[in-house]
C-alpha cells in the first residue's frame, strides 16, 4: 500500500514509521520545514523510546520518506491520513479543527485517484461527514472516500502500542474503503490476532472520546479516593490494589497522583463535553472530573507547601520531572505548570531537573533554574518533590539526598518510596492518599 501521512507529529511519525515497518511505501509530510529537515538527518523532532531506530531501518529500506510537499505525497495514494494537531479552541474549549480542514482542501486540491482519506487526528462526532464535504466539493470527479480511524497510542509507549494495539477502530460508510483498511492493517494479526472493529464513521470518533473520557474519569476518581484515603489513615496503593483485583474494574489507571495532564486527555474531555453541550445530553460525570482534575495540580502546590510547614517564602525547592508522564519530552498541559506556579506564587525559588523535557519546558516555566542531574536540584533545597515518575528517580541515593537537602522533606506526588525506605535514610516523605 502507498500511503501518505499528513502531520509528522507524535501520532502522524510514529504511524509512519510503523506501517513502513510493517512494509507499506509511506511518505510522511510537515509544514513545519524544520521538522523535515531534521527527520531527513536522522534527528527526531521529539523524544519518543525506540523511535530513531525504527525510522532510521526503514528510511535505508526505502520503505519511508519526508517531505514538505504534500502534492508529491499525495500522488497516487491508496491512503491518505490526516495526523494534524487538534487543539482545544481558544476561549470556547471546542477541538479547533482549523488544521484539520487545512489538511482536507490541500489533499482534495491535489487528489489524482480514488484515495482512501482517513481521519487520524481526534476529532469530534460529524468531522468526517464535513471532511467528506470538503473533499466531494472541491474534488467531485476523483471518488474518495473518508473514514475514521482513531489512535490510541500512549506517548512514551507509542511503538509497542501501534504494533500491538488492544484494538483498532475504523468506521466507515464504504466497502471498498474498508477493504483499503483491512488491507492497511493485515500486518498486525500475522504476529496476533489484532481485533480491528468497524463500525460507523460517527462511532468510531466518539469512541475515541468515550475512551479518553472513561480514563480521566477512572485517574481522577482514584484521586479522590487518596484525598479520602489521607483524611482517614488509609492507604490509597492498596485500595487500588484491592478494587483493583476485581477483573470487572481491572488495576489499571488507578495510581493515584497529582492529577492527569498531557496532549490528549484535558482537550478531549472538554472538546466531548462541547459536543454534549451541543446536543443536550450533558454529560455530568465528565464535567465534574474535569473540574475537580482541573483544580487538582494547583492544589497539589498547596500540598508541597502545607509540607513545608506552611510559610514558603524565601525557601527553594527542587522539583523532580516536568513532563506530564515519563519517557515523552510532551510538556502540554503538564501538572508540574500550575505545581510550580503556586510554588513561586508563595515565594519560593524553584530548581528543576527533567531527563528529556528541559527544552520544551523552558519556554513555559518562568524563573526556574534547570539543574543536570536529580542530586544537582536537591542541593540545600528545603523539599524534594517527584511530580514525574521518570525510571531514574525509581532508585536514588536516598542517604545522599538527605545529606544535600537543607531540610530533609521529600514530597512523592507518585507514590514510588515507601516510607520505610525514606525514613531510614532520614528522610520525612509526604505521598498521596498516605495516612500522615
Ligand atoms: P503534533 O502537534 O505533535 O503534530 C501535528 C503535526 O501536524 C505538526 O508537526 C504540524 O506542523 C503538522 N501539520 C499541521 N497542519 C498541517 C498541514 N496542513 N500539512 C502538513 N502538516 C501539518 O500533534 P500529535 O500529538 O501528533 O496529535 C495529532 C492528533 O492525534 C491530535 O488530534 C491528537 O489529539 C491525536 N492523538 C494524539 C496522541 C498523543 O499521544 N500525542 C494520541 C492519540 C491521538
Amino acid at each position: 500500500m502507498r500511503i501518505a501521512m499528513i502531520g509528522t507529529g507524535y501520532v502522524g511519525l510514529v504511524s509512519g514509521a510503523c506501517f513502513s515497518d510493517f512494509g507499506h511505501e509511506v511518505i510522511c509530510v510537515d509544514k513545519d520545514a524544520r521538522k523535515i529537515d531534521l527527520l531527513e538527518q536522522n534527528v527526531m523532532p521529539i523524544y519518543e523510546p525506540g523511535l530513531a531506530e525504527l525510522v532510521a531501518g526503514n528510511v535505508k529500506a526505502g520503505r519511508l520518506s519526508f517531505t514538505t510537499n504534500l502534492a508529491e505525497a499525495v500522488k497516487d495514494a491508496d491512503a491518505i491520513f490526516i495526523a494534524v494537531g487538534t487543539p482545544s479552541r481558544r476561549g470556547d474549549g471546542h477541538a479547533d479543527l482549523s488544521y484539520v480542514f487545512a489538511a482536507a482542501r490541500e489533499i482534495a486540491e491535489n487528489l489524482t485517484r480514488n484515495s482512501v482519506i482517513v481521519t487520524k487526528s481526534t476529532v469530534p462526532v460529524g468531522t468526517g461527514d464535513e471532511v467528506s464535504r470538503i473533499i466531494s466539493e472541491i474534488a467531485p470527479d476523483k471518488g474518495a472516500m473518508v473514514v475514521s480511524n482513531p489512535e490510541f497510542l500512549r506517548e512514551g509507549a507509542a511503538i509497542e502500542d501501534f504494533k500491538r494495539p488492544d484494538r483498532v477502530v475504523v468506521g466507515s460508510e464504504d466497502e471498498t474503503a474498508t477493504e483499503v483498511m483491512r488491507q492497511i492493517y493485515r500486518p498486525l494479526s500475522l504476529n496476533q490476532n489484532a481485533p480491528v472493529l468497524f463500525v460507523g464513521r460517527r462511532t468510531s470518533e466518539l469512541i475515541k472520546y468515550a475512551a479518553n473520557a472513561f480514563l480521566a474519569v477512572k485517574i481522577t476518581f482514584i484521586n479522590e479516593i487518596a484525598d479520602l484515603c489521607e483524611k482517614v489513615g488509609a492507604d490509597v496503593q492498596q485500595v487500588a490494589r484491592g478494587i483493583g483485583m476485581d477483573n470487572r474494574i481491572g488495576p489499571k489507571f488507578l495510581h493515584a497522583g497529582p492529577g492527569y495532564g498531557g496532549s490528549c486527555f484535558p482537550k478531549d474531555t472538554l472538546a466531548l463535553l462541547k459536543t454534549a453541550d451541543d446536543n443536550d445530553t450533558p454529560l455530568r460525570i465528565v464535567e465534574s472530573t474535569v473540574q475537580v482534575n482541573d483544580s487538582r495540580k494547583r492544589a497539589m502546590g498547596r500540598k508541597v507547601i502545607r509540607a513545608m510547614g506552611g510559610d514558603i517564602r524565601g525557601k527553594s525547592v527542587a522539583i523532580l520531572g516536568l513532563t506530564f508522564k515519563p519517557n515523552t519530552d510532551d510538556m502540554r498541559d503538564a501538572p508540574s505548570i500550575a505545581i510550580i506556579q503556586a510554588l513561586q506564587d508563595a515565594g519560593a525559588s524553584i530548581r528543576a531537573y527533567d531527563p528529556e523535557g528541559v527544552e520544551q519546558a523552558r519556554p513555559l516555566l518562568k524563573d526556574v533554574t534547570f539543574s543536570e542531574s536529580p542530586y544537582a536540584a536537591a542541593e540545600k533545597a528545603d523539599a524534594l518533590v517527584i511530580v514525574t515518575e521518570w525510571d531514574e528517580f525509581r532508585a536514588l541515593d536516598l542517604d545522599r539526598m538527605s545529606e544535600i537537602l537543607a531540610t530533609p522533606l521529600l514530597v512523592d506526588l507518585r507514590n514510588i518510596y515507601p516510607p520505610a525506605e525514606a525514613e531510614r535514610a532520614g528522610l520525612r516523605l509526604v505521598g498521596i492518599g498516605k495516612a500522615a
